[in-house]
């Protein structure tokens, strides 16, 4: 079955959708995206993401090119036209089509794309209980990464490495301390208290961290927003990744070793569970 997608306000079979090939999403990566799961049919923390988008958009000299509630029905009537139980929906804006220039046009339609993608079972994901294996890489990315472009080049490149060398991810490194994963915030957990970078522009504010910190300071667990070396994450009790689509990953392997006793440590399944729950009661 052929889905149904949105484009510019229409909602179409995706064979029927086009896009200029001026797009400057196309032409530039001069674009911003959103990836947004559903779970029985309600969309997860929706408005984190809105707000989210609204601060990417503005970083580029961009505004939003709807409002909240016409951003919402859109993704409800997605939603509903691809029947989606369980799955995700990603949403990209970008400054619209325009002859080939450097410099940003004067009078460009945003373009904007919304589709579906259906992920049967996705809280009940198998990896949550073996836990995902991460190789470590520099982190050879811009110095906007604060902002959610669609420049996911280099973590498409980082994903091949992983996968070459029998991982599942790669968590990126500058100066010896970690950034980030290439699609999640890393975090590592050290007698109990959980470590996770500072915001600043060498992160994605994720919207999941965000929500998963509010969790862990609620549970009182202790919590350090500090940047962590790899010495650290190597010698950590326990590691895990937060996004969107993963919820909370316990990772169980860095570089070929060990985290730990090796599998899903009991913070990482604590708040995976907290959040799954907390989540599922607020999605709208
Ligand atoms: N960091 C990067 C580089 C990402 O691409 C993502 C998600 O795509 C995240 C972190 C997690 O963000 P969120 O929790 O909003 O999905």
């Amino acid at each position: 079955m052929s889905r149904i997608v949105y484009v510019n306000g229409d909602f179409v079979p995706e064979e029927e959708a086009s896009v200029s090939v001026f797009d400057r999403g196309f032409l530039f990566a001069d674009a911003v995206y959103e990836v947004t799961s559903v779970l029985d049919g309600k969309l997860i923390d929706f408005d984190g993401h809105c707000a989210r988008l609204d601060r990417s958009l503005s970083e580029l000299g961009m505004s939003m090119p709807m409002d909240r509630d016409a951003f919402l029905e859109a993704h409800r009537e997605l939603v509903a036209r691809n029947d989606i139980g369980d799955g995700l929906i990603y949403l990209q804006v970008t400054r619209g089509a325009a002859d080939r220039d450097f410099h940003y046009p004067a009078d460009a339609t945003q373009t904007v794309v919304m589709f579906t993608q259906a992920k049967p079972g996705l809280a009940e994901n198998p990896q949550a209980q073996t836990g995902i294996k991460v190789i470590s890489i520099p982190d050879l990315r811009w110095d906007r990464c604060d902002i959610k472009t669609t420049q996911l080049l280099y973590a498409s490149m980082g994903k091949m490495k992983a996968r070459a060398e029998g991982a599942d991810d790669a968590w990126m490194v500058d100066d010896g301390k970690v950034t980030e994963g290439t699609s999640n915030n890393a975090y590592i957990v050290k007698d109990g208290t959980i470590v996770t970078r500072q915001l600043g522009n060498e992160i994605l504010p994720g919207i999941t961290r965000t929500a998963v910190l509010r969790f862990a300071r609620e549970a009182q667990m202790k919590v350090e927003e500090r940047a962590f070396t790899l010495e650290e994450a190597r010698t950590a009790d326990e590691a895990f990744v937060t996004s969107a689509s993963s919820f909370v990953m316990p990772v169980v392997e860095i570089d070929g070793a060990r985290v730990g006793a090796g599998a899903p440590g009991p913070i990482a399944k604590r708040l995976r569970d907290i959040y799954i729950e907390e989540m599922r009661r607020a999605a709208s």
